[in-house]
């Protein structure tokens, strides 16, 4: 279904500081690439909740029924450490240290990548490139940067000309940032590099003998810089003009001014029209980080395996908790604040568990029209997700109503009231129902036994064993509730 006819979607676009219509390159189609992880350790929850936030775009825009091609990367090569040109790789490093091939490195890391994004129930994008797969491609677009002359060499390294790129086009169009706070290293400022400016940036770099992670160019022997493979990979993939750019804020520079001073040079187009830039998920009030041992793995989350957490948690409580949050929020991560998102996540799976049990009735009590409509409006406002949960808890309202004989729906607001609360639960938010996998379904199988029996029980008159029915499913913590069309219960 072609919802997106439908619906006006909006943006907060970093690059004009503002939300705009999305108004795709191509009509029903949208092309979106979002830097992914380096894979020198393992995903903290931080970048996790950046990449679930893509995650929860790229479900949205489907939902919308765009054909979406989503790129998300591997950066597998020139990253080097503190974001800076000068230094050591990365992936580099940890091989160094732990006497390891580079690729075992990235192995390793992939692999716990991967297991960590199907945990947590991502989407898998429509390609995922790595930066050692396209070298070649590197190479080529200095080439052409040089060709242009907006590159230099110096020892076997290449640089980007950031100055007199900056005489035609503006550097800085993205971060804001002024010519003299755009420097990349401190080194340079002693006279130790070999840019001619602080604010020129590698493009490619000569590796010294430490580094073992090396490839043939025309200028020496070594490995792209950073910023370069996401313009190539994103250009490869989604052409010259593309929609959607992701990534968290800590990227937008010096990375993504980079990618458009690259991309830009060799098309002479602005590459991306929407750029998206997540907020950063804080630890003990500071941004969870690794460099800094500021950080949780999402693993530890679920085995509860950590010192931060008072128990384990459902990778779909850490779910509900992210998307309780706008993607543009700086958002705290907290024991209690997950004890109060679990609480919340239990109680919408146990009205959506319920909602196979309800029936259609004459008449309508609820507007669901106009409730969908909010849901909607809510996930077109630049992806507002904490808004779409508090009318998914208006449904839980509702729900709960109907189960009491305080409200009704007809057959037809039914059906579209439970196809837009699964549809914005499972496929927007991308929740799961661990209730049902932990075995919730079967203790409702018993319990609907329990009230059969003790129906029996009270048209046979034998009240004794109905009330002891009843009383011992209290003890419990499960609550009868008997109404005109049946008994229903309740798990506190
Ligand atoms: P990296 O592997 O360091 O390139 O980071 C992968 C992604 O995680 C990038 O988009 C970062 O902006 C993002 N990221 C890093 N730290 C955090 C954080 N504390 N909160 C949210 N996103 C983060
Ligand atoms: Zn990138």
């Amino acid at each position: 279904m072609e919802l997106y006819k439908d619906n006006q979607l909006k943006i907060y676009n970093s690059l004009s500081k503002s939300k705009e219509l999305f108004k795709p390159v191509t009509e029903g189609r949208v092309g979106m690439y979002v830097c992914g992880p380096t894979v020198y350790s393992n995903v903290h929850l931080g970048n996790v909740r950046t990449f679930m936030s893509f995650d929860m775009v790229f479900r949205y825009l489907l939902h919308l029924g765009y054909k979406v091609r989503y790129v998300r990367n591997i950066t597998d090569a020139g990253h080097l450490e503190n974001d800076a040109d000068e230094g050591e790789d990365r992936i580099s490093k940890r091989a160094r240290l732990e006497e390891i091939e580079p690729m075992e490195v990235v192995q390793r890391y992939t692999v716990d990548f991967h297991e960590t994004v199907a945990e947590y129930n991502f989407l898998p994008p429509s390609i995922e490139p790595t930066a050692t797969g396209h070298i070649v491609e590197q190479i080529e677009m200095i080439h052409e940067i040089m060709a242009k002359g907006f590159a230099y060499e110096v020892n076997g390294s290449v640089y980007f000309d950031v100055l007199k790129y900056n005489e035609s086009s503006h550097y800085g169009i993205l971060s804001g940032r002024k010519m003299e706070d755009a420097i990349h290293n401190s080194r340079a400022l002693d006279g130790q590099s070999d840019k001619k400016n602080p604010q020129d940036f590698a493009l490619w770099k000569k590796a010294d003998e430490r580094h073992i992670m090396r490839w043939p160019s025309p200028w020496s022997d070594g490995f792209p810089g950073w910023h370069l493979e996401c313009s190539v990979m994103s250009t490869k993939y989604l052409g010259e003009q593309f929609d959607i750019h992701g990534g968290g804020m800590d990227l937008k520079f010096p990375h993504h001014e980079c990618e458009i001073a690259q991309s830009h040079t060799c098309s002479g187009k602005q590459p991306v029209n929407y750029w998206m830039h997540a907020n950063m998920l804080l630890l003990n009030g500071q941004k969870m980080a690794k460099s800094t041992g500021n950080f949780v793995l999402p693993k530890e989350i679920i085995t509860g395996d950590n010192s931060v957490l008072s128990k384990a948690f459902a990778p779909s409580v850490v779910r509900f908790f992210n998307m309780q949050a706008q993607y543009r929020s700086i958002l705290d991560f907290a024991s209690d604040a997950l004890e109060a998102s679990e609480k919340g996540y239990n109680k919408l799976m146990e009205a959506v568990n319920s909602l196979d049990n309800i029936e259609a009735n004459k008449t309508s009590t609820f507007d669901v029209a106009s409730w969908r409509q909010q849901c909607y409006a809510a996930m077109n406002d630049d992806f507002n997700t904490p808004i779409l949960i508090a009318h998914l808890f208006e449904a839980v309202k509702v729900i709960n109503q109907i189960k009491e004989n305080k409200a009704s729906l007809n057959a037809e607001d039914l059906e579209s009231f439970k196809a837009t609360i699964h549809a914005f639960v499972f496929d927007v938010l991308g929740l799961t129902n661990e209730t049902k996998q932990n075995g919730s379904d079967k203790i409702d199988g018993v319990v609907e036994l329990l009230i059969k029996l003790r129906k029996e029980a009270r048209d046979n008159k034998d009240w004794a064993l109905s009330d002891q029915i009843r009383d011992e499913l209290i003890a419990l913590g499960i609550q009868l509730k008997d109404g005109r069309e049946g008994t229903t219960f309740s798990i506190n």
